[in-house]
């Protein structure tokens, strides 16, 4: 399968690259020990990922309801609600609004939703300029990449290349200080933020019960995306639900936590519809447009969709020791890691991407640090099952699985052969599969049982 060989050709560079794994590393271990600092405010940590967990699961249950819920209230807001079932239809929905508004420059937030459905490269068909207005999204546009992490872009990439790029780029020079950098970044996005005439923005979270949106962010962008523009479109994955307003007291300190190691995000927005009579700032139009675009299908897996349960903290990407070296290579899509590999293979097909189910170690890390207490490493082993039972392997596969079968199941079969034959033949069979980098195991020169018996015998 093409993406499948993809996957391994970039994932086996990826893993090479040395210098791009000490940045990772350097960078994961700051953000570990700001994490640990954070997790001090909970008395019981574990009572908090349950509660979350549930009240994520609740949502997910209960989908149909709540998105009925949200629709009314905030409608009765002010704002309005477009479905849309997959990206396609979201896209033609979003490009009739900014024409029929005349809109030809907006602003963006962080939205891990947009990148699922293209949007920037859809805008920019359509010649409608959109900008960034996350000062990490803005950096990393600037190296000429797509986000690899949930909540961190700039996870894998060290100070240095941040600040040789945007010298280069646009011909400034910095002092090494960080806080240079983020305001020279601000000062550049100020401009196309006041002269946009539409925003669009992701959300952490739809309110059913009083049809409002919530945003949980550390760079203002979505305070300021709210207040200027007069069209405002938020775009969500119909999962974002929750049933109230009071979950949020569960979900937003779990939240800052596991993605950026904050006890609580410095800015928590919540947005209940367009500019009423008399209010001074807010969008004089508001849109949600609520995309399905394949979650139904994880819905429909009796196990996987408690997956659609995740908050987009990104921690499992953090921990799997898979993950830090591939670091989301060509996968292709917004949900990388752990999280990634369950959902895409219902979202994008199983057959193209069940091979991401298999990029992994089933270590568990990524179950114990989940915020929302999803168990991801054994809904990887469900969609593996899930896979073989729809018979989704080739022959060669089916053949080599069920040869491994009567060999390993059988003594006799297993003694047959000297073990330097066997060696042989593994070698010939995997040594491209294993890779140049790493040396293959070899077959011992006596087996477990022989050594067991010449013990008993006495020979030993
Ligand atoms: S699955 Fe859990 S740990 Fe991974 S991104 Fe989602 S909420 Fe975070």
């Amino acid at each position: 399968m093409e993406s499948e060989k993809t996957y391994i050709k970039d994932s086996i560079l990826s893993t090479a690259d040395k210098e791009r794994q000490l940045i990772l590393d350097d960078n994961i271990s700051r953000y570990n020990r700001a994490v640990q600092q954070s997790i001090s405010q909970f008395s019981n940590l574990e009572l908090a990922r349950r509660r979350a967990g549930y009240i994520r699961y609740k949502a997910i249950n209960g989908l149909e309801k709540y998105l009925i819920e949200f629709e009314a209230n905030f409608e009765r807001n002010g704002g309005k609600v477009i479905w849309a079932q997959d990206s396609a239809e979201a896209v033609k929905e979003i490009l009739n609004i900014l024409r029929k508004n005349k809109v030809n420059l907006i602003s963006k937030t962080r939205s891990l939703i947009c990148d699922e459905i293209n949007l920037v490269e859809k805008l920019k068909e359509a010649d409608i300029e959109c900008t960034d207005i996350n000062p990490g999204d803005f950096i990393l546009n600037q190296f000429d990449e797509k986000p690899r992490h949930l909540s961190s872009v700039l996870i894998h990439k060290s100070y240095h290349e941040i600040t040789s790029i945007l010298e280069k780029k646009f011909n400034v020079s910095f002092k090494h200080n960080p806080i240079e950098i983020l305001e020279f970044v601000r000062k550049n996005l100020r401009v196309k933020i006041e002269t946009s005439t539409a925003s669009i923005t992701g959300a952490n979270y739809l309110i059913a019960d009083n049809g409002s949106i919530c945003i949980s962010e550390n760079s203002g962008e979505a305070v300021i995306n709210n207040s200027l523009p007069k069209l405002q479109i938020v775009i969500a994955g119909i999962d974002k639900i929750i049933p109230s307003l009071m979950n949020l007291d569960a979900l937003l300190p779990l939240y800052a936590t596991y993605s950026s190691g904050e006890r609580i995000n410095t800015f928590n927005t919540i947005i209940s519809g367009p500019r009423q009579d008399g209010e001074k700032d807010g969008p004089f139009e508001m849109f949600v447009v609520l995309i399905d675009n394949g979650r139904s299908e994880v819905m429909a897996q009796k196990f996987q969709r408690r997956a659609l349960g995740c908050i987009d903290c990104g921690a499992c990407q953090n921990v799997c020791p898979v993950n830090r070296k591939t670091f989301g290579v060509s996968e292709g899509n917004s949900y990388s890691g752990p999280i990634g590999s369950i959902i895409t293979p219902w979202m994008k097909g199983l057959e193209e991407n069940i091979h991401l189910s298999y990029s992994s170690t089933l270590c568990g890390s990524c179950t114990a640090v989940c915020p929302v207490d999803i168990n991801l490493h054994e809904l990887l082993i469900n969609n593996r099952s899930d896979s073989i039972s729809k018979k989704n392997y080739s022959f060669t596969e089916g053949l080599t699985m069920s040869t491994w079968h009567q060999v390993l199941k059988n003594r006799k079969w297993m003694d047959w052969g000297k073990p330097k034959w066997k060696n042989m033949l593994l070698k010939k069979l995997y040594s491209n599969r294993w890779g140049s980098d790493r040396k293959m195991p070899t077959i011992a020169d006596k087996s477990f049982k022989q050594l067991w018996e010449e013990r008993r015998e006495g020979i030993n």
